[in-house]
């Protein structure tokens, strides 16, 4: 069961077996503790949902301070509701525009980069490996989720990072749920080379479906090899807890972001990035 934490105004969600690895920092964002107000409230992550930039940068500023890390060191992607993933390498420069960073997950061997996935319905996932020291974070909306991101995610680890999927820990935050997400035909047919029995059930209207986008990620881990022991997810819905969440479908569309992140910790903490500009690494 993942556990609600605070550091200074700052509430988050931890997975018990990635909060038991020392080597890394990771957090299930909230939308509390923040300096946004009204359909923003309290602590929107996002510079693009029509919040004020001074506001989300202050946001910024108090995760920075809470959890100790320089705003530098934090990245954070354009999320376009693909499934390309964006590898950081372990030395050197990485990007120089953020039209590199057109991606949906992210996967590093790198230590100080806190890896940032924003939702608001979606469900964040995070992975660790203990063993090879490396982490990943995925967006994994309905589009992503079809597209089988987690699971090119987990593979991707195994392949370009020597994991072993016995290895591998995954945690799935909090998302829209199977009790709110109601798609259409269109969405739930993208699933049809998935289990689709295990993650769609008829919905109440005709033509539309229940999506469990949560179990269609927690199969993707599997079926790449992680025992099911290895994988936490939340079971908290964005819909049913508009008090902590932003949720995209619950607040009818203007709302704002949580931040999820998960970083491993270097001996020496290092400037990781090219850009100076904050704008241009949490844009
Ligand atoms: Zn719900």
């Amino acid at each position: 069961m993942f556990v609600l934490e605070k550091k200074k105004s700052i509430a988050y969600l931890q997975a018990p077996a990635l909060a038991a690895c020392d080597f890394l920092v990771h957090a299930f964002g909230t939308r509390l503790g923040g300096a946004s107000q009204e359909e923003y409230q309290s602590l929107n992550m996002s510079f693009r949902e029509g919040d004020e930039e001074f506001r989300v940068l202050a946001n910024w500023s108090k995760l920075s301070a809470a959890f100790e890390i320089p705003l530098e060191n934090f990245l954070v992607l354009n999320q376009v509701h693909g499934d390309d993933i964006f590898m950081i390498p372990p030395h050197g420069e990485y990007f120089t525009s953020r039209d590199a960073l057109n991606c949906d997950a992210i996967v590093t061997d790198r230590t100080d980069v806190a890896i940032c996935i924003k939702t608001a319905d979606c469900a964040p996932v995070l992975l660790a490996d203990p063993v090879r020291k490396v982490i990943a974070a995925v967006h994994a909306g309905w589009r992503g989720t079809a597209l089988g991101i987690t699971a090119k995610v987990a593979r991707l680890m195994q392949t370009s990072y020597r994991s072993e999927p016995a290895d591998l820990l995954a945690a799935i935050g909090p998302s829209i749920g199977d009790c709110c997400y109601e798609v259409d035909a269109a969405t739930a047919d993208a699933f049809s080379g998935q289990k689709s029995d295990a993650i769609l059930r008829p919905g109440k209207k005709d033509g539309k479906w229940m999506l469990d986008l949560v179990e269609a990620n927690r199969r993707q881990l599997l079926c790449c090899g992680l025992p099911a022991a290895n994988i936490e997810a939340a079971g908290l819905c964005t819909v049913c807890h508009p008090e902590a969440f932003f949720s995209h479908r619950g607040s009818g569309g203007v709302t704002g972001r949580q931040v999820n992140f998960v970083m491993l910790r270097g001996t020496t903490p290092g400037r990781a990035f090219v850009l100076k500009d904050d704008f241009q690494r949490l844009h």
